[in-house]
């Protein structure tokens, strides 16, 4: 093992990445990845923490310095043996994860340095195995019970990646036609490439997962009929419902959720349109209300579009903007304009209903609210109109009621999520655990792997124990 470097003596590498000016033109991904070399240097700044509190803040429990401390080895396929023990979805986790809140913010070295890079590590080991690796066929002696996954999002796919590994028989029933949730209908391609995807989700395959898609549980599939099928069930049917503004305008043509504008443009690949049947209008100025993930990609997404204006209309500031930081950032860089302290009122129509412009409320912030976060107040009389003939609503979504609106005896709290057991992930009906956004609300993919793995320990331990 060659020795860590002190404290501070490598900066912690850049990630190259392509031009703005280039890929506001293209769908392609904007980071180009870490070199071997890059990689090797990086490594070298984990200083191997006895208590590594770096694992304290991954929901997957991935080990990192014993990857890292792999990758400084240059033994690039061992370390991506070693996250895949407790994540399936290291390409996905590499490239969209928060590390900034989570695994890096509690880094050792970043109390005074820049911390280490584990997410752009991650990411350099899971592509360079995709590269230059078969997958390892799963050897495992099957337990005879059988397990229902509904939603084949990240909780899903961890739960499921976890039981086959238990010796379980796992179907996985997805509602559209495509493998993945949000990694692949909402966040887009220049951000997490839908092939590396696919191929996580070929591997599960190969180690025995089955998946039924087009099946929407509680319409196509009844739910009691499947939980008498299977000895337990999983819902990861995450939260994909949108939420709209209830502002006069909603109706306008040129509207649209972000769900539905990503949707078109992500899953049916409607910027190649008319290479592909699924139109999407290009736009010429674009609102984005929201200042989340979802936003950012809203946004970004129009810009590839051609759109000459994009603004984010942010009823905070800045500071207070949700989406990650790197995000952020791109955006920026790739032109597009923040409207801060700005909250919609109305969406304005011309004659024939088509969007011209969004008044929006000018905002101050006020004292901290009970999140501790300042309350945006009205400025009485202060009122903006912005041209604009398309707006994308980015301010959230939730749980897809579909099924705990036909079966009463799962139990749901005012957010529409189910309620579960904090350890198992089991919810008020026997058998069926819950997980991800379904369970928690709109929240991230590490947090939704986490909880898949957990409800797969709980299922194991609620069979074992029949
Ligand atoms: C545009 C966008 C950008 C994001 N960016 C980030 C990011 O950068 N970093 C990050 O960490 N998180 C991000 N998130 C959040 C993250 O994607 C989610 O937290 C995560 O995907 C939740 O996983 P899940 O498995 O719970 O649900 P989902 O990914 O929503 O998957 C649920 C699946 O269940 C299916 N389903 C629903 N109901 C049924 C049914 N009745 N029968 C069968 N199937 C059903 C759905 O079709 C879907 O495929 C983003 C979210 C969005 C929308």
């Amino acid at each position: 093992m060659p020795p860590r470097s002190k404290l501070g003596e490598i900066p912690r590498q850049e990630m190259p990445t392509r031009s703005a000016e280039e890929r506001r033109k293209d769908f392609k991904e904007v980071p180009t990845g870490y070199t071997e070399e890059q990689a090797l240097k990086e490594a070298l700044r984990c200083l191997d923490c006895k208590v590594p509190h770096c694992m304290e803040g991954c929901p997957a429990k991935v080990k990192i310095p014993q990857f890292i401390g792999l990758v400084a080895e240059g033994k690039f396929l061992d370390a991506a043996k070693k996250i895949k023990e407790t994540n399936a979805l290291p390409a996905a986790c590499g490239r969209v994860c928060p590390q900034e809140t989570q695994c890096e913010e509690r880094c050792v070295v970043g109390k005074k340095f820049e911390p280490v890079a584990i997410g752009k590590l991650e990411m350099f080991v899971a592509d360079y195995e995709r590269k230059h690796s078969e997958h390892e066929d799963l050897k495992v002696e099957k337990n005879g019970k059988r397990v229902c996954v509904i939603g084949a999002g990240p909780a899903g796919l961890a739960c499921a990646g976890d039981l086959i590994k238990l010796g379980y028989d796992v179907t996985v029933l997805e509602a559209l036609h495509t493998i993945g949730g949000v990694l692949m209908y909402g966040i887009p391609e220049f951000r997490l490439p839908k092939e590396l995807v696919a191929h996580e989700v070929e591997n599960l395959k190969r180690d025995g997962v089955k998946f039924k898609i087009n099946e929407v549980a509680g319409i196509s599939l009844d739910f009691g009929e499947l939980r008498k099928e299977y000895d337990a069930v999983f819902l990861g049917t995450g939260a994909g419902l949108p939420v709209f503004l209830n502002v006069p305008g909603e109706h306008l043509c040129g509207v649209y959720s972000a769900n539905e504008y990503l949707t078109r443009v992500n899953l049916m690949g409607a910027y190649k349109f008319p290479e592909v049947d699924t139109p999407v209008i290009r736009h010429k100025k674009v609102a984005v209300l929201g200042g989340g993930n979802v936003a950012m990609d809203a946004c970004r997404t129009a810009v590839r579009l051609g759109a000459e204006k994009v603004y984010i209309v942010y009823r905070r500031t800045e500071k207070e903007l949700p989406a990650r930081l790197e995000e952020i950032h791109h955006a920026m860089e790739e032109g597009v304009e923040f409207r801060f302290l700005r909250a919609p009122l109305e969406i304005i129509g011309d004659e024939n209903d088509n969007v011209v412009a969004i008044r929006t409320q000018v905002m101050e912030l006020g004292e901290p609210d009970e999140d501790g976060r300042r309350k945006p107040i009205a400025v009485e009389g202060k009122i903006e109109d912005i041209e604009v003939d398309a707006v994308i609503i980015a301010i959230g979504t939730t749980p897809n009621p579909l099924i705990a609106r036909k079966v009463p005896e799962l139990k749901i709290t005012k957010k529409g999520t189910y309620v579960i057991d904090e350890e198992t992930g089991e919810t008020s009906m026997d058998g069926v655990f819950a997980g991800g956004d379904a369970a928690r609300g709109a929240a991230t993919v590490i947090l939704a792997i986490g909880d898949g793995k957990r409800a797969a320990y709980g299922i194991d331990k609620y069979l074992s124990e029949k």
